[in-house]
């Protein structure tokens, strides 16, 4: 899907104006529908706007069941993008104007949603949306199972009271890899998925289920690197974790260990999933107020930058339960729901790189530390000689005090 890798320009595809006497911008951008501004008649786009589209818009949904989830898509033009919502969802839709040429669409119903994502694919549009609600899995924790027990026999154990397992992993200690009676998992939706609480044999093993705890990660999209919302809803220019160029992380022409690493979401000389970023943090303390560091600590007082965040809205847990690995999850990550980042998405050689930053800055301070130390022990040295100098001197007045008396 992804032929237009071409790489040369490297510079961020939000701020980057794209005028049709532009012809010399990249593929990528060119691509992209909706990317271009027509040259012909330029007011063809107001003419529309103004029209037949803002009153009718607004056809509130009348709470049916759940609204299927937003989409958010780049749009320097919006008559294509009106027509193709009209073909589709009628005039049951609505159209926010965000920051950045980016507007929010929300449709009503499933159905348009569907149609409206694979017709926006079709046309190789920069958007991303979630996981439909529908779609989305059940998760729970089993607790007293045994370790070692097969995962396919809990699966057929659970299949015969009813519930599809979609995913089962064994959660195991962070540090030891030691298997816990605990899994993690997964339900096909619904409508008797709670009823999975009551269940306390399972294959004569006295066992319980619990809800999972609250996850507080942020997702990452492994294509844009974008946080929010994850690949697999996400049709947006690729962006490489470790050199920010437009590529696939996995066609990165960059082999191995590069000086030039440089982030997608702050432009900084780290990879893309470093949990350090500025952006990911100031979108922690955004998200997550509870865990706002104290006042006086390293984090409490982050400047503001100049980068667009992919979150618009509390949408984010959709793109959060979406983010379902093979592998094993460790106890840790199942009690704070993190999910560890997908290892490919970050090459093993710039993993240590924030580290290695990090460390070296520690190596400079505590060198200019022993200095301080050094030159304040010869300062004590120096005194130290005074003093005992001193002292000599005044033994020789004593002694010479003392054989002046005796004689
Ligand atoms: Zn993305
Ligand atoms: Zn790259
Ligand atoms: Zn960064």
């Amino acid at each position: 899907m992804d032929t237009n890798l071409s790489e040369a320009n490297e510079s961020s595809k939000k701020r980057k104006i794209i005028s049709p006497t532009n012809s010399q911008t990249d593929s990528e951008e060119q691509d992209k529908w909706l990317s271009n501004v027509p040259v012909n008649n330029p007011y063809s786009i107001l003419q529309n706007l103004s029209g037949d589209t803002t009153e009718d818009n607004i056809t509130t949904s009348i709470n049916l069941p759940p609204k299927p989830p937003p989409i958010y898509i780049e749009a320097r033009v919006i008559e294509p993008l009106m027509e193709l919502l009209k073909d589709i969802a009628n005039n049951n839709f609505t159209i926010k104007q965000l920051k950045n040429s980016e507007v929010k669409i929300q449709v009503n119903t499933s159905d348009d949603y569907r149609k409206l994502t694979s017709a926006l694919k079709e046309k190789n549009a920069n958007f991303y949306t979630y996981q439909l609600k529908k779609d989305r899995s059940y998760k729970v924790v089993l607790r007293g199972m045994h370790p070692s027990m097969a995962t396919g026999i809990i699966i057929d154990e659970l299949k015969k009271l009813n519930h599809q397992v979609r995913q089962i992993n064994n959660i195991t200690k962070s540090v030891t890899k030691e298997p816990l009676p605990l899994f993690f998992i997964e339900l096909e939706p619904n409508v008797n998925n709670k009823e999975i609480y009551k269940i306390n044999r399972l294959y004569n093993m006295i066992v319980s289920f619990e809800p999972p705890k609250a996850k507080r990660d942020i997702p990452q999209c492994l294509r844009c690197q974008s946080y929010g919302h994850t690949k697999n809803y996400c049709n947006r220019t690729p962006a490489c974790v470790k050199c920010a160029g437009k590529h696939w992380t996995s066609s990165c022409p960059y082999i191995g260990k590069i000086n030039n690493v440089k982030c997608s979401n702050c432009q900084g000389n780290h990879p893309a999933s470093y949990k350090g970023c500025l952006v990911r943090k100031q979108l922690q303390q955004k998200l997550f107020p509870k865990l706002r560091h104290k006042p006086g600590t390293p984090n409490s007082n982050l400047n503001p930058l100049n980068v667009t965040y992919t979150n618009h809205n509390n949408n984010t847990s959709e793109g959060i339960h979406s983010n379902i690995g093979t592998r094993n999850k460790t106890f840790a990550e199942i009690v704070r729901n993190q999910v560890r980042k997908d290892p490919a998405a970050l090459p093993e050689d710039t993993n240590f790189a924030p580290t290695l930053i990090e460390l070296k800055n520690l190596l400079i301070t505590s060198t200019k530390n022993s200095e301080v130390i050094t030159s304040m022990l010869l300062q004590q040295t120096q005194l130290l000689t005074q003093q005992s100098q001193q002292i000599n001197k005044m033994l020789e007045l004593l002694s010479l005090m003392l054989i002046n008396n005796n004689k």
